[in-house]
């Protein structure tokens, strides 16, 4: 039972998180927690004062998110054990007032202290949720994610190591065995150095679906702010609807394709052990959820819902010297490899190749080598959208309504993903609200639509 940062942003949040723990007790849970609502931005924030060789400022912005879990402790707890908690929340002040100093002194050396800072996040609120779950009388114990969750050292953005597996189960079955409940942090692992990494924004789910694959849970639960996985972003669609079930790939390509809900991480691991991922609310435990099955198990041959990711750059290499040639992409793809970019939709022609990336971090040096195949188009301000459902393989017909239903809209890079669930491609990003809000309509509000929320049909 994995609980996001919103699931525990207050006391009552907490509350609610272990109310929930409370009823599923028979079913021996484990519990993931991610730090607490805002807290991983302003940890990171910090680094960055830090590394401007602001120390005191960076540790004094601290200092209300601080609070925040201390007044959270004395509101649940009881003296002792938040005093207790008190005094955890101390040492961790501590400790990263000292790392702030180092990154200040050596700025160079931040991208393994920057994880080791944002790692405070998980550690408190992992300590904290331990205790308040003590405190409604459950046997809860806190265990150090980065003891079970070993990483390469790509700080950051870690890799999962295969030993992930084995020292889980060490630190975790003993545990369970003796009737305890495990809570430990998301997002948060460790290299085979000892050293402190982090798996990626959002990676909590990740955390969840490695545990839940060590130990081969019945299901990996991923408790949010909302009722499940919906037919659109809900902050761009106010009326999207929760999807009841969904195929592992149709899930895995709408996190890809930008549905926050999930890591885009969370998928594989599950698939690896066929369990069903259960996507549910925290704040509305009995409101309608979303089941991710593998696809002989699941699911209407429809569309479920559609993604989207802003903030996109589209890099065009135009070259006369593609054509009948063989090797141009793989020197292309070269380029973005040894400038560690990666690439999210690709489409090609004769004699062009259109790409997609979302960081754009290194493109300043990527485009003097791309342009040593071509001539150089690069479009900022993009939004990929992303039809996605099983229903997409073959009902024929999909393609021309949604492009009809915006046919005043400019749209590039048109995709069918290899895995043929989805329907993907790039608009304007000032356009991008109204393309989704009409792509919905016409999918999911219109003709053909049961009200039901047990069927979400195209
Ligand atoms: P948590 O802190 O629980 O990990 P996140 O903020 O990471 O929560 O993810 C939940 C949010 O994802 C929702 O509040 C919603 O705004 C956003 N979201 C984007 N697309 C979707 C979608 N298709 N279904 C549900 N939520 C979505
Ligand atoms: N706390 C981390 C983040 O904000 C991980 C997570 O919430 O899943 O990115
Ligand atoms: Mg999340």
């Amino acid at each position: 039972m994995k609980f996001g940062g919103t699931s525990v942003e207050n006391a009552d949040a907490f509350r609610n998180v272990a109310a929930i723990v409370k009823s599923a007790v028979h079913s021996q849970p484990v519990i993931v927690v991610s730090a607490i609502a805002g807290f991983t931005n302003l940890l990171l924030k910090s680094v960055e004062k830090a590394i401007a060789g602001d120390t005191k400022g960076a540790t004094r912005s601290l200092e209300p998110d601080l609070a925040r879990h201390n007044a959270i402790a004395k509101d649940l707890l009881k003296a002792e054990a938040a005093a207790a908690f008190e005094q955890t929340v101390g040492v961790a002040r501590a400790e990263i007032r000292q790392l702030h100093k180092i990154i200040a002194a050596h700025p160079v050396t931040s991208p393994p202290l920057q994880d080791e800072i944002v790692a405070f996040g998980e550690h408190l609120s992992s300590q904290l949720l331990a205790a308040v779950l003590r405190e409604v009388g459950l046997a809860a114990r806190y265990v150090d994610a980065r003891r079970c969750i070993r990483t390469n050292e790509d700080y950051g953005n870690a890799a999962p190591q295969p030993g992930t597996n084995e020292a889980t189960t060490a630190e975790v079955s003993p545990l369970l065995h003796a009737a305890k409940i495990p809570v430990l942090g998301g997002f948060i692992g460790s290299s085979d150095n000892r050293v402190t990494t982090t798996l990626g924004r959002g990676g909590s789910d990740y955390t969840a679906a490695l545990v839940g694959a060590a130990l081969d849970a019945r299901e990996i639960q991923i408790w949010t702010d909302v009722s499940g996985v919906l037919t659109a972003d809900p902050r761009v669609v106010s009326n999207a609807k929760t999807i009841p079930v969904l195929s592992y790939q149709e899930a895995a390509e709408l996190a890809y394709f930008g549905a926050k809900v999930l890591h885009p991480k969370t998928i594989q691991p599950a698939i690896d052990k066929n369990i069903a991922v259960r996507v549910c609310n925290s704040r509305e435990p009995k409101a309608a959820s979303t089941l991710i099955v593998s696809e002989s198990e699941a699911t209407p041959q429809t569309i479920k819902a559609i993604a989207h990711k802003s903030g996109i750059t589209t890099v065009q290499v135009t070259s006369a010297r593609m054509l009948g040639a063989y090797g141009f992409l793989r020197a292309l793809f070269d380029i973005f490899d040894r400038h560690r970019t990666a690439v999210d939709v690709v489409t090609t022609s004769e004699v062009s190749v259109s790409l997609s990336i979302d960081d754009t971090g290194a493109l300043s040096q990527l485009i003097p080598d791309l342009e040593q195949l071509g001539t150089v188009d690069i479009e900022e301000g993009r939004t990929i959208i992303s039809v996605v459902g099983e229903g997409l393989r073959n009902t024929p017909g999909i393609a021309s309504r949604v492009f009809s239903e915006i046919n005043d809209i400019n749209v590039s890079m048109i995709s069918v993903g290899a895995s043929s669930v989805n329907l993907t491609f790039m608009v304007d990003e000032a356009r991008a609200e109204e393309a989704i809000q009409r792509l919905h309509r016409v999918c999911f509000e219109e003709a053909g639509v049961s009200t039901s929320r047990e069927e979400v049909v195209a």
